[in-house]
């Protein structure tokens, strides 16, 4: 499990350029080795992954084309006190996440869109997440919060430690990853890449 770090403003590393690298084997199963051009390469192979996943949810989020509507609403039942919390403003909130949840009944909690990338995940969890940023926390901040929750359901949907990976997956996950705005570290600002110079 990810120690819990604080969610830091990502500074944007527009001179990265792909090294050309050639994966060799996993240490662990947890960490890809790549020799490039200069020297040696280490990729955690975890922090890659939620940084391509990160990137993926941020921006079907931001479509409003990848929302689902099922055809079953997800219902949740809250307790008394938890429906008094959520005022109008923080059921907006939800909306802009791509969450529209409406009122059913008194203590009944209807879920009638989602964002589209919940199907690869734990639909539940997502809501529960969410649900739980808005319903506990004082003051509710758009942004952190979106960031958060995409965060956290990124590094559910992603490989893991001790996963084995192939040659052929080890190559897509670091073409994937380099294709990302911000490959350098993932979205809790973990280095997803060291590199060994020669020397
Ligand atoms: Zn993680
Ligand atoms: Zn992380």
């Amino acid at each position: 499990e990810e120690p819990k770090v604080e969610i830091k403003e990502e500074i944007k590393n527009v001179s990265f350029k792909k090294p050309l690298l050639l994966p060799i084997g996993q240490i662990h199963n947890t960490y890809i080795i790549c020799q490039g051009e200069d020297g040696m390469y280490l990729i955690d192979q975890h922090a890659a992954n939620e940084r391509i996943n990160y990137e993926k949810f941020d921006k079907e989020l931001n479509s409003k084309i990848n929302v689902i509507e099922p055809l079953i609403p997800y219902m949740i039942n809250l307790s008394t006190s938890d429906v008094m919390k959520l005022t109008e403003e923080r059921l907006e909130l939800l909306n802009r996440i791509g969450l529209e949840v409406e009122l059913f009944g008194s203590n009944t909690l209807k879920v009638r869109k989602m964002p589209l990338f919940i199907k690869e995940l734990d639909e539940g969890t997502y809501i529960e997440e969410l649900l739980n940023q808005v319903i506990f926390k004082d003051k509710v901040d758009l942004s952190i919060l979106r960031k958060h929750v995409i965060s956290t359901m990124a590094c559910k949907a992603s490989i893991k430690a001790h996963d084995k990976l192939s040659i052929r997956e080890m190559e897509d996950l670091i073409n994937t990853l380099f294709e990302c705005d911000n490959p350098t570290c993932c979205p809790h600002g973990r280095p997803t890449i060291i590199h060994f110079s020669k020397y």
